[in-house]
């Protein structure tokens, strides 16, 4: 299930940003307890109500010149009409209505998209009176917030969930390996995808996707049918803002959500820089089996230790994804092409795989045999029983006496355990601890 996409839009300093951590709140805590990602909040996963949804502050994305603020905006909010499901719309109450506010409210109307209008720094009885002058943008009712406070934020995510879309159909049968080509600009994707289907330029047979304009390519190799997802999206491009972080990330974030398999393409005449890591680290997040492609293998200058190397650095860099394989090849000579689609094979089995109650038990009960858990203030940690509760990822569930007896280290030793049995390659496991005695 594709997880749905939220984006916040507004103005410079209406609170965007400050809105943004309040909604994701503990979540970013969670996942940044993962060594070697940097985090500077592109994105973050959201919970509310039982509904699952990604957010994104559209905030930064810049474009100079006149009128920048509003031009910013308004790509922006281009940005959040093509990629979001669910637009919040940020103005504050403290310096009123403006007129970049009421440009940006009707091209967000236009659209057509759900939109959520969110009035920030409502930090007191005085200002609440201050959100009925947005009634006058036609996009809803206002919803007074302030994010110095958190006042509100139970309303606004009530307002979002509400408007989030239904479970939409799986797009493809189970047996369709739905394959994301991400990374930076210019790294080799649409070269690769050319390469993976054979031909020389142009990408024939493309089937529109049914979430949104997006176009798939669906193929079949020894058997196996594969779908490359939003090929379109990567040809997209040209456009200056292209080359900042967020808007990349920004695009790659639904076609993660709708993949199996991950390919994180580096170009390996260049290296691996932050923005590789962050959409990366997404892919990790949401759950999907992931590949380092190092592309462009044919201009590297090599000798026998060289492949190890690059291996090395990946790893340095990737520490939270040491699960992941690494392919290197080139899209432009083919070389060692014929390698990959077995490992996307590979990997999107491991994704999918299930290990009985029994087998997973037998591997914990040894592992806790060799190393029992650590006692805290003289109670110590009892597994009952684990059981895998769900595939892609593989999710495990640990039973046990008191979940706040459970350690994060130990955690990464049950892990490591259940890792070393079972391989999982390709994919990240979630390990939950529960109580039950
Ligand atoms: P962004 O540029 O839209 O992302 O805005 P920021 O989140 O960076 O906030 C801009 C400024 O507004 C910061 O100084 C925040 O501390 C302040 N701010 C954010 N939310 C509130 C609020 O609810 N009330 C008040 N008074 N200030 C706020
Ligand atoms: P995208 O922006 O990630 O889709 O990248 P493109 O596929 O458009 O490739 C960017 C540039 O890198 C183009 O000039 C390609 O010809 C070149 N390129 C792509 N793959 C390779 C490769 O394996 N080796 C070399 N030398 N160049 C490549």
């Amino acid at each position: 299930m594709a997880r749905p996409v939220v984006a916040i839009v507004g103005r410079p300093n209406v609170g965007k940003s400050t809105i943004f951590n309040r909604l994701i709140g503990d979540k970013l805590a969670i996942v940044e307890d993962k060594p070697g990602i940097t985090r500077d909040r592109i994105y973050g996963i959201s919970d509310w109500n039982g509904k699952s949804f990604s957010v994104i502050d559209t905030g930064g994305i810049e474009v100079d010149g006149e009128d920048f603020i509003l031009r910013s905006i308004r790509v922006q909010a281009e940005l959040a009409i093509e990629e979001a499901d669910v637009i919040i719309f940020m103005c504050e109450a403290k310096s009123g209505l403006t007129n970049a506010d009421e440009e940006v409210a009707q091209i967000l109307f236009r659209s057509g998209k759900p939109i959520v209008l969110a009035i920030n720094k409502v930090d007191n009885m005085k200002r609440a009176e201050d959100i009925y002058e947005f009634y006058s943008l036609g996009i809803g009712d206002p919803i007074g917030i302030s994010g110095s406070h958190g006042t509100g934020v139970g309303d606004l995510l009530d307002a979002v969930v509400e408007k989030l879309p239904d479970k939409v159909d799986e797009e493809y049968d189970d047996d369709v390996i739905r394959v994301a080509l991400i990374g930076r600009p210019n790294v080799g994707k649409s070269s690769l995808v050319n390469a993976i289907l054979g031909e020389e330029r142009v990408i024939v047979s493309d089937v529109a996707g049914t979430t949104r304009d997006a176009i798939d390519t669906p193929f079949e190799r020894d058997g196996q049918k594969y779908v490359l997802i939003d090929t379109a999206g990567m040809r997209k491009r040209g456009k200056v803002y292209e080359s900042t972080e967020k808007y990349s990330v920004m695009r790659a974030m639904r076609a993660i959500e709708r993949a199996d398999v991950v390919l994180v393409v580096i170009n390996g005449q260049e290296g691996i820089i932050d923005q590789d890591k962050h959409i990366a680290g997404y892919a990790h997040d949401a759950g999907k089996a992931s590949i380092f492609v190092v592309n462009k293998w044919d201009v590297v200058e090599k000798d026998d230790k060289t492949m190890q190397h690059f291996e090395n650095t990946i790893r340095d860099h990737f520490l939270f994804m040491t699960y992941a394989p690494v392919v290197f090849l080139s899209a432009l000579t083919k070389q060692r092409l014929q390698k990959l689609l077995p490992v996307v094979q590979h990997v999107a089995q491991q994704h999918a795989l299930r290990i009985t109650t029994h087998l997973v038990n037998d591997v914990v009960s040894d592992a806790v045999a060799i190393n029992p858990p650590p006692t805290d203030k003289g109670r110590r940690l009892r597994i009952n029983y684990v059981t895998q509760v769900a595939v892609k990822p593989p999710t495990i569930v640990v039973f046990v006496n008191d979940p706040s007896l459970m350690h994060f280290s130990y955690e990464r030793y049950l892990e490591n355990k259940i890792r070393a049995a079972f391989n999982f390659e390709g994919t990240p496991i979630r390990l939950f601890t529960r109580r039950k005695s």
